[in-house]
């Protein structure tokens, strides 16, 4: 059993910091329109009718537009081509007035289509996913591009509320293209001692008691317990998992993360809901902002975490 944390553990308030982001892009934009004449657009496409999937895009463009964004939608059939979904691609590709493209993954199971071709045929300048292979690269080699919202959003959060990362050992669980690779990353970019986990990891609670950083992007509810982890250790829960209430036909969101048993060992931790998955869109409006100022040569503002 770990020993329990001294102190009250510092709960990470994603709804807290993705609004000051969201004020810091309406700032922005506005600043944009004055000096330069433009606005930063986003373009979604969204293939079929997952409920799930169409909250997600609704929620990106109500984000978008709130912050002062041009926004498009574009609803393809679940049965469309990946030919047709390519050649929408390639004419938001060539209008200038969109500035990021995003196909809303995962396709539908009934599609056809690939999603890696799909994302390859993104310009990449445009790519606010960060899917694309050369930014995939890019973010491997250490220099500057579009990485993707959902890693993103956790730097942003271990940034603002633990400065200096230098030095400290990471472990990510899971190695998905869309969140453990790139965290895993973007965590060695800041200099941290980073390790890898995945479903084939032997003892992963042994690599668990020696981390100072972990984040968890699972996607097994509460898979990992309170005494797996280090004293005074820092926990970012990137699962979103639903659980059917038993006494109710209601549901519930829990993280991949025992959070009542984690909160009597760590320095802090991300809840679920209200941790990560607010900083989601609130990234992707940032790369929106950055791939509009990089298209038209202009140096992107940077937001500053410790403001
Ligand atoms: P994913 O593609 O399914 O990847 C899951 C990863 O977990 C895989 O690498 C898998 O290992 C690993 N894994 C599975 N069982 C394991 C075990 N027993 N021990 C160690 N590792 C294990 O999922 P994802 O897209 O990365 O998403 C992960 C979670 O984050 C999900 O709950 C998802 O809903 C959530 N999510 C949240 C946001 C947000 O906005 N907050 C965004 C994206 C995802 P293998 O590679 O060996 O199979």
């Amino acid at each position: 059993m770990s020993a329990e944390n001294d102190a009250t553990p510092i709960i990470i308030n994603g709804k807290k910091s993705s609004q000051k982001i969201r004020d810091w892009v309406k700032i922005e934009i506005i600043k944009l329109r004055e000096s330069y004449n433009f606005i930063p657009g986003l373009a979604v496409i969204l293939v079929g009718e997952d409920p799930a999937s169409k909250i997600y895009v609704n929620n990106k463009e109500k984000q978008s537009l709130e912050v002062g964004m041009n926004s498009w939608k574009y609803r393809l059939p679940a049965e469309s081509s990946e030919k047709k979904i390519i050649d929408q691609i390639h004419k938001l590709n060539s209008d200038d007035l969109v500035d990021g493209i995003l196909v809303q993954l995962p396709l539908p199971e009934k599609s056809s289509a690939s999603e890696r071709l799909i994302i390859s045929e993104i310009n990449p300048d445009k790519d606010v996913d960060g899917l694309h292979i050369i930014n995939a690269g890019k973010l491997v080699s250490g220099e500057n591009g579009l990485f993707p919202a959902t890693p993103s959003g956790c730097l942003h959060l271990l940034r603002e509320y633990f400065s200096d990362l230098s030095g400290k050992k990471a472990l990510v669980i899971g190695r998905s293209n869309l969140v453990g690779k790139p965290i895993a990353n973007m965590l060695l970019n800041q200099n941290c001692t980073v390790t890898m986990a995945h479903s084939k990891t032997k003892n992963l609670i042994n690599e668990c008691r020696q981390a100072d950083i972990i984040v968890a992007a699972i996607g097994i509810p509460e898979f990992i317990k309170s005494d797996w982890l280090k004293k005074e250790s820092i926990i970012i829960d990137v699962g979103i998992n639903r659980i059917e209430n038993s006494n109710s036909s209601k549901s519930h969101l829990v993280g991949d993360v025992d959070y009542q048993g984690a909160i009597k060992i760590c320095k802090a931790i991300t809840p679920v809901p209200g941790g990560v998955g607010p900083m989601t869109i609130a990234s992707l409006l940032l790369n929106t902002l950055k791939a509009a100022c990089v298209r038209r040569n202009l140096e992107p503002p940077i937001f500053d975490f410790t403001s």
